[in-house]
């Protein structure tokens, strides 16, 4: 049997105060931006029409969808959507959801890589594809390289280059750089799995429903990095930038593998935390 149906301010205070006493800090938010989606309504329709009711689905998708996050899962997948460099990507269970911290990424290509020029570069493990559409869409003469070992998560890349009309975003499938050619590479970016097992901050908030596999990389976290800065030489054309994000206190040890590597002008970026966040370097041969 369905709920008898309220009006929107009764659902919006319903849903709010019981995701508000699950402890949710944006609870009213988030009632909206459920209520907004299983109505079809913007959250200033939301506030001007309290007395509307919505039709019997649209309340039963909203009360499924409360039902959900009271679980705890993220709201970007209910939503199926998140901004990143403010565009609306689609994610899934199968991609991780982008963080403002993986910004610093792009930021740093867009600082470092000439505009006009012809380049391309790999976004190693693209995941939803966040990195590399955010520079296919900045940088349209850049050909930007969406590298994925997942076909689920490839699928997602895919919908969001497509639903962005991003031409020179082209997603392959494979593992890390083995897909690329010898010194064919302008820039080598990725903000790979760099977790370890035992980090108590993966049985908390949305982290838990996320890709296992996008997360974890060996007991240390560091496998993932090790292979790709190993690699990153042979891929990268003579000066060509390495950029890859790592956990608060890996800077030194990405530092020391890419100093091992030959790179050269190695500096480690600070997230909004002020944490060590991402590590850039340049290949050195001349
Ligand atoms: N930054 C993510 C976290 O802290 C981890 C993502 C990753 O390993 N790339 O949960």
């Amino acid at each position: 049997m369905s709920a008898p149906l309220a009006c929107i301010a009764e659902l919006r205070r319903s849903a709010s105060t019981r995701l508000a006493a699950a402890g949710h800090t944006s609870a009213a938010l988030e009632a909206d931006l459920l209520l907004g989606a299983a109505a079809g309504l913007e959250r200033t329709q939301l506030i001007a029409w309290p007395e509307t009711c919505v039709s019997p689905a649209q309340q039963q998708q909203f009360e499924h969808w409360i039902a959900r996050r009271l679980a705890g899962e993220p709201i970007a997948y209910l939503l199926g959507r998140r901004e990143f460099w403010s565009l609306e990507l689609r994610v899934s269970p199968a991609t991780l959801i982008p963080r403002p911290e993986t910004e610093i990424l792009v930021e740093q290509a867009l600082e470092r890589l000439p505009a006009s020029a012809a380049l391309q570069i790999a976004d190693l493990g693209t995941g939803s594809g966040a990195i590399a559409a955010a520079l296919a869409r900045a940088r349209p003469h850049w050909t930007l390289l969406g590298i994925e070992r997942d076909a689920a998560a490839l699928a997602v890349a895919a919908f969001n280059a497509a639903e962005l009309q991003l031409d020179n975003l082209k997603l392959i499938r494979g593992d890390w750089s083995s897909t690329l050619g010898a010194a064919s590479i302008d820039a080598i970016l990725s903000n790979p799995p760099y977790v370890r097992p035992d980090d108590p901050h993966l049985v908390e908030g949305d982290v838990r429903f996320e890709p296992i596999a996008a997360l974890i990389s060996g007991d240390d976290g560091l496998n993932a990095i090790r292979t790709i800065i190993t690699d990153a030489s042979r891929c990268l054309r003579p000066g060509g930038l390495l950029a890859i994000e790592h956990g608060w206190d890996q800077g030194p040890s990405l530092r020391g593998l890419m100093k091992t590597q030959g790179f050269a002008a190695i500096e480690t970026l600070h997230d909004l935390a002020g944490q060590e966040r991402v590590t850039c370097g340049c290949d050195s041969r001349t």
